[in-house]
This record gives structure tokens, C-alpha cells and sequence, in this order.
């Protein structure tokens, strides 16, 4: 399923973020914070990403070809995952066999991979030179380090949604939410805000200069005919 992003400024959808569903026959619809932590162990991860990345480009590429504006494509990517070796190889084979624009594919991984090894530094960059954006999820929570945003190339941050939760009645979230836009900028970050599901919420991370939202005020997650039949 695919969640909208919101251009704040305008209103208009500028992307979306592609989201897993499992509906198992006996079981029914599994939710992934319980079938990816199996996936990460059990060493599925990496077909299932690769299923994910597949299905998300030719969805983006099917859309573009049929005259839509084109969307920013946003995939999660399990830190487990993206630390092994053959990770670059396959988002690049997966770019040319279906004709996806390397900037419009964002990738999206949790702190836990933002942390200055070597390593993870040269991940980030043969991303870069394929030309995909990487945004940095869930940021604020799980262990942040100011050193690997110094080190590390990325296009977006994306500000948790329990921040945004109770910006507007817990002081100290609000002031935390500005003080992680305004860096962000400073940095040259774009901003995305997760979970917003009231005006209140969008008008205030407006004030604060945030360009970009996503949460349930604009829609939950929805299949692909639902996003074509939406934006156009
Ligand atoms: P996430 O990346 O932080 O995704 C945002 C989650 O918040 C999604 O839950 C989305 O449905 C939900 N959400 C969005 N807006 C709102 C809102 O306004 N209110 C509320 N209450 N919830 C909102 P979902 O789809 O259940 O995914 C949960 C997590 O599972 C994701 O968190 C992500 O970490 C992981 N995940 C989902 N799909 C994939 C995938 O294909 N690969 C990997 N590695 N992880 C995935
Ligand atoms: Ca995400
Ligand atoms: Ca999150």
C-alpha cells in the first residue's frame, strides 16, 4: 500500500511512501512490526525488500507511463539489510530493470544505521552516485548522533511521529520539533513530518517551516488505484 506526502505549501501530493502488507490465509492481515522483525531474523529480509523495491518502482514507472506527474517513491529499507554487500548492487539492478528514475526512489532507513562506520558512510555514498535520495526515518527516537549527520549524505529528515503527537500540548515537543526543522535546514535537509492527523498539527509545522507531511489527515494508506484515482 502507498501513503501520501504532502507538499505543505501548496497542498499537492508530491510522493509516497510504500508500505508492506502481509494477508496471511489463516491468520489475515498481519501488521509488519510483526512480520519484519521475523523477516530480519529468519534471513527474509532481503527477498522481501527486494519484492518491496521491485513492486514500488514498476508501480512509479506504471504511473509515470500513463501521464501522471511523476511521485517521489519512498521504500524502507531494514538497517540489517542495507549493511550487506550485495545491497548497492541489487537497488541498481533493480533501477535498470524497470526503468526507474534513481531520483525519484527515496530510500528510507532508522537511525540505527546512521552511526559513522566506515562502512555505512560508503553505503550512503555509492547511493548518492546511483543518483537515489536516502532520508533518515523515525529521527529523534533510537539513538541519534550529532557526528554521523555531520558525516553522513542524505536528502530528508523524517521527524517521528511521536513528536508530533503531542507538539501541541507538550511544550517541550514543540520546541523539540522546531529545534529538528531548524537544524535540519541549516544542514540543508528537507523536513518531513509523520503521523499528522489534525489541522492544528499541519498549520503549526507550517509556521515552523516544514515543507513536507504524511499521516491520516490526508489518508492512511491506500492501494495503488486508490492513490491514481485520488491525485488525478
Ligand atoms: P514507519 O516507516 O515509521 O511508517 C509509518 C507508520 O505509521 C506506518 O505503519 C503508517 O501506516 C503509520 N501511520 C502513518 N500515518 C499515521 C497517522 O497519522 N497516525 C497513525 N496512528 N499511524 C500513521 P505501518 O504501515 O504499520 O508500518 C509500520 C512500520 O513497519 C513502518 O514504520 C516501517 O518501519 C515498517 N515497514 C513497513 N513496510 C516496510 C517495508 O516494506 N520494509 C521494511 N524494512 N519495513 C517496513
Ligand atoms: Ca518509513
Ligand atoms: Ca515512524
Amino acid at each position: 500500500v502507498y501513503q501520501p506526502q504532502i507538499q505543505i505549501r501548496t497542498g499537492e501530493i508530491i510522493g509516497v511512501e510504500a508500505l508492506c502488507r502481509w494477508h496471511h490465509p489463516r491468520l489475515g492481515q498481519v501488521a509488519p512490526h510483526e512480520f519484519i522483525h521475523i523477516a530480519e531474523r529468519t534471513g527474509m529480509i532481503k527477498p522481501l525488500t527486494e519484492w518491496v523495491l521491485n513492486t514500488a518502482c514498476r508501480q512509479a514507472v506504471a504511473w509515470k507511463r500513463a501521464g501522471f506527474p511523476a511521485l517521489r517513491m519512498a521504500v524502507n529499507i531494514s538497517p540489517s539489510h542495507f549493511l550487506d554487500q550485495d545491497f548497492v548492487p541489487m537497488v541498481e539492478r533493480i533501477l535498470g530493470e524497470t526503468g526507474m528514475m534513481p531520483t525519484e526512489l527515496e530510500l528510507e532507513v532508522t537511525e540505527h544505521v546512521v552511526q559513522t562506520h566506515q562502512q555505512n558512510l560508503s553505503i550512503f555514498q555509492a547511493l548518492k552516485d546511483l543518483g537515489v535520495l536516502l532520508s533518515i526515518d523515525d529521527f529523534g527516537t533510537g539513538y541519534s548522533s550529532f557526528a554521523s549527520l555531520k558525516h553522513l549524505t542524505f536528502d530528508h529528515l523524517k521527524i517521528d511521529k511521536y513528536f508530533i503527537d503531542d507538539m501541541l500540548v507538550d511544550f517541550k515537543s514543540r520546541l523539540l520539533v522546531g529545534a529538528m526543522i531548524e537544524m535540519g535546514h541549516n544542514l540543508d535537509h528537507g523536513l518531513i513530518a509523520e503521523g499528522v492527523e489534525t489541522a492544528e498539527q499541519y498549520h503549526l509545522l507550517r509556521k515552523l517551516g516544514c515543507e513536507t507531511a504524511q499521516g491520516y489527515l490526508f489518508s492512511p494508506p491506500v492501494s495503488a488505484d486508490e492513490i491514481s484515482n485520488r491525485t488525478y
